[in-house]
C-alpha cells in the first residue's frame, strides 16, 4: 500500500474531544481518535500532533469576561497541555505505541521541552509526538502552532480535523446551496474569510508552502487520506 503522505501534522480542536458534552474530554471520543490514529500510526506515518484547548478554555472568550488577555491565553495554552496529555494516555494504551508530549512552555515534571532536533528524531523513531502549549506566546491560536510546527518538522501536509467534511463558500450548517472547494488558494482562502484557518496561520502557510487539508474526521477518513483518496479540501 503506496502512502499518500509519510510525516502528517494533524491538527484536532479541543471541541473535538468534547464529545456531546461540548466541555473537558470524553473518554469515548478520545479513545475513537486515538485509534483511528493509531491505525494510521501502524501504516509507517510518522505524526505529530496538534490539539487546541477550546474545550477548557479560549483565551478570546476568557478575556470577555474580564481576565486579563495575556492571563487568559496562559490558561488557553495550558489547557493545550491538559488535552494532550489525556491524548497521550489514550493513543498509549495502544499496545506499542510510544509517545511524546514537547511543550513550547517548559514543565520538565509533565513533559519535554519543544527541541525541533529530538522532535525529528522521536518521529523518525515512530514515535507520534504531541505539540503542547501552542505557540508558547499570547495572542496566538493553535492553528498557528500547527502550522509552526508542520513546517519545523519538515511535514508534507496539515491534516485539519473539523466538523464539516471542507470548506465550503458559506456555512453548510445554515445554507443548504452551501458549495464544498475541492482545492482552494491560500490567498482566495484569505480574501473569502473563509475561517479556515486565523489568516496569521494563513499566510505563514503560503509563505512557507505548507499544504493544508481541511477534512472530517471520523468514519475511517483519516486511514482514506492518508492512502490517497480525495476528500474535503485542499488548500495549497
Ligand atoms: N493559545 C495561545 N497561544 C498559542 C496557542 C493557543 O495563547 O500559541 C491560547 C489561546 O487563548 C487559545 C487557547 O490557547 O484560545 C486554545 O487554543 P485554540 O483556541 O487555538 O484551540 P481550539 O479552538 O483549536 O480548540
Amino acid at each position: 500500500m503506496s502512502l499518500k503522505y509519510k510525516r502528517v501534522l494533524l491538527k484536532l480542536s479541543g471541541e473535538a474531544l468534547a464529545g456531546s458534552k461540548g466541555f473537558g474530554v470524553d473518554p469515548i471520543i478520545i479513545k475513537q481518535i486515538s485509534d483511528e490514529i493509531c491505525r494510521v500510526h501502524a501504516k509507517g506515518v510518522e505524526i505529530g500532533i496538534v490539539i487546541g484547548g477550546g474545550n477548557i478554555v479560549r483565551g478570546v472568550s476568557a478575556s470577555e469576561q474580564g481576565i486579563d488577555r495575556t492571563a487568559a491565553d496562559q490558561m488557553g495554552m495550558l489547557a493545550t497541555v491538559m488535552n494532550c496529555i489525556a491524548m497521550q494516555d489514550a493513543l498509549e494504551k495502544n499496545t506499542g505505541v510510544q509517545t511524546r508530549v514537547m511543550s513550547a512552555l517548559k514543565m520538565d515534571k509533565v513533559c519535554e521541552p519543544f527541541i525541533k532536533r529530538r522532535a525529528t528524531r522521536h518521529l523518525e523513531k515512530g514515535r507520534i509526538v504531541l505539540f503542547a502549549a501552542g505557540t508558547g506566546n499570547p495572542y496566538f491560536t493553535t492553528d498557528s502552532a500547527a502550522t509552526l510546527r508542520a513546517i519545523e518538522i519538515g511535514a508534507d501536509v496539515i491534516m485539519k480535523a473539523t466538523k464539516v467534511d471542507g470548506i465550503y463558500d458559506a456555512d453548510p450548517m445554515k445554507d443548504p446551496n452551501a458549495v464544498k472547494f475541492k482545492k482552494i488558494a491560500y490567498t482566495e482562502a484569505i480574501n473569502k474569510e473563509l475561517k479556515v484557518m486565523d489568516t496569521s496561520a494563513l499566510a505563514l502557510c503560503r509563505e512557507n508552502q505548507m499544504p493544508i487539508l481541511v477534512f472530517k474526521m471520523g468514519d475511517g477518513n483519516l486511514e482514506r487520506v492518508i492512502e490517497g483518496d480525495v476528500l474535503g479540501t485542499l488548500v495549497n
